[in-house]
């Protein structure tokens, strides 16, 4: 199975995503979290922001998550993924393809500011440490059409979050086994 998380810097997607593979793991269920922090450092170095490099971002990730999915590796991409059509192509491109939306208002967002982003990308035109490409502030996000998990982490805590993701995992863990089920009995 392939998740593919998507949400605005800082909506929680990192947290919930180490989370779930802690307590997944635990009872013996693999988990890769696929973060693309860290692919753009590597496979993904070459890419930008602009729309274009964005949607090949997650097609990369989205080939190497099939790649670890196909053995049974639950594999959660982790990437602020802002385009409704990539998102899709990426749903039809490979099996069990789930999406998550990991949703919080920018208010809370810019109040939340972890990472120091968003006070950047506020600053007035023209300064030097502005940034001028944070979804949500600056650069579209286009909310998903029909996640199959919706989270709202600006009134749920982590921990529910994180149960909410673990009883969806098991849930379409369960009716996947129950595809291959009745197509083995067919
Ligand atoms: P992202 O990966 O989406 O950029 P992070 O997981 O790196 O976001 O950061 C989210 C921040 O928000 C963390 O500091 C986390 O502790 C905080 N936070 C507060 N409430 C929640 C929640 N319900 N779910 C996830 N993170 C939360």
């Amino acid at each position: 199975m392939i998740i593919q998380l998507c949400g605005l810097s800082g909506a929680g997607k990192t947290t919930i995503a180490r989370n779930v593979q802690r307590k997944a793991a635990a009872d013996g269920t693999p988990i890769e979290i696929i973060d693309g922090d860290i692919y753009r450092e590597s496979l993904c170095r070459d890419l930008g922001f602009s729309r274009e490099d964005r949607c090949e971002n997650i097609r990369r990730l989205g080939f190497v998550a099939s790649r670890l999915s196909n053995y049974g590796i639950i594999s959660i991409i982790s990437a602020i993924n802002p385009y409704e059509s990539i998102r899709q192509e990426l749903a039809i491109s490979y099996p069990h393809v789930k999406t998550v939306f990991i949703d919080c208002t920018v208010e809370k967002l810019i109040a939340r500011d972890t990472k120091g982003l968003y006070k950047r990308a506020l600053l007035p035109e023209g300064h030097p440490d502005k940034l001028n490409n944070l979804t949500g502030i600056n650069d579209p996000f286009e909310t998903p059409v029909q996640p199959d998990l919706h989270l709202h982490t600006d009134n749920q805590s982590i921990a529910a979050c994180t149960n909410l993701f673990l009883q969806f995992i098991n849930r379409s863990l369960a009716l996947q086994q129950a595809q291959y089920a009745s197509v083995a009995s067919n």
